[in-house]
């Protein structure tokens, strides 16, 4: 499932195949994903020029001379530059058609990713109540401690909510915990300051493992058939009940908090 660390480098990695590009038109075969489709996408897009690449969170901003189309990766979606047109899969839901002939096509089987167009993409109702980027600097320690004050949800949902820190999925949510030694469940605002310093940096670094394992696969992005193969980082805590910990060989254990599969070790975090 794409997380922040796919949707940045699918911004890296596209990049420098898009950017300058100008957009002949839009084909939308599958208009029904997480909301419909604009209608006016195609007329938004057409003959307006890529200019730049941006991220907020998990929403990719492909910014144009015009207005900016926020994409969604959703469960399962992704993005591919095709220099030559191929005929499309029954998931390739959307192509972008650019003047020299080439394609950029979204390809999403379950349907969850979603495609906006905005003027102003950070005032965009998705967009606009996000919490700082994990990887920017206005996320630390003192950050946390502001966000986590007299709160008394399990600090994962906390950590997972976009409003208190932007793009932070189950994944990454469940290793930066493991990684800082913070029981998933304790509540935010019993934790102490020294505690949150660590987190922040935890989380930073799961998401920059993550990213340093997606370097290899940029030539992903193009042509090759098939999806990217969204990098796996060496997860120590998500997806292994029952597997001994790295640190204590204890085994993990999973409940459910928020409904989200939670992962950690019982005597490592606290
Ligand atoms: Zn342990």
């Amino acid at each position: 499932m794409p997380e922040l660390p796919e949707v940045e480098t699918t911004r890296r990695g596209l990049g420098p195949f898009i950017v300058g590009k100008s957009i002949e038109s839009l084909e939308v075969r599958e208009p029904r994903l997480r909301w419909p489709v604009p209608r006016d996408l195609d007329e938004k897009l057409s003959n307006r020029c890529i200019v730049r690449l941006g991220r907020r969170g998990k929403y990719l901003l492909i910014v144009t001379d015009g207005g900016t189309l926020v994409v969604h990766l959703g469960m399962s979606g992704s993005l591919r530059y095709l220099p030559e047109p191929r005929s499309p899969g029954v998931h390739d839901h959307v192509d972008i058609r650019f003047a020299d002939g080439a394609r950029l096509r979204f390809n999403d089987p379950r349907r969850f990713g979603s495609l906006h167009f905005s003027t102003e993409p950070l005032g965009h109702p998705l967009l606009r109540h996000l919490g700082p980027e994990p990887l920017g600097d206005k996320f630390d320690g003192e950050y946390l401690e502001r966000a986590c004050e007299g709160r008394r949800v399990a600090i994962k949902q906390h950590l997972m909510n976009g409003r208190v820190v932007a793009g932070i999925g189950n994944i990454y949510a469940n290793e930066a915990l493991f990684r800082a030694g913070i029981h998933p469940a304790r509540q935010a605002g019993r934790i102490a300051r020294r505690r949150l310093d660590q987190l922040a940096g935890t989380v930073r670094d799961v998401l920059n493992d993550a990213l340093g394992q997606g370097g290899t696969t940029l030539r992903d992005f193009v042509a090759s058939d098939g999806r990217p193969g969204y990098f796996k980082l060496s997860l120590e805590v998500y997806d292994r009940e029952h597997a001994p910990c790295t640190r204590c060989g204890r085994p993990i254990r999973m409940r459910r908090l928020g409904q989200r599969a939670t992962y950690y070790c019982a005597a490592c975090q606290r």
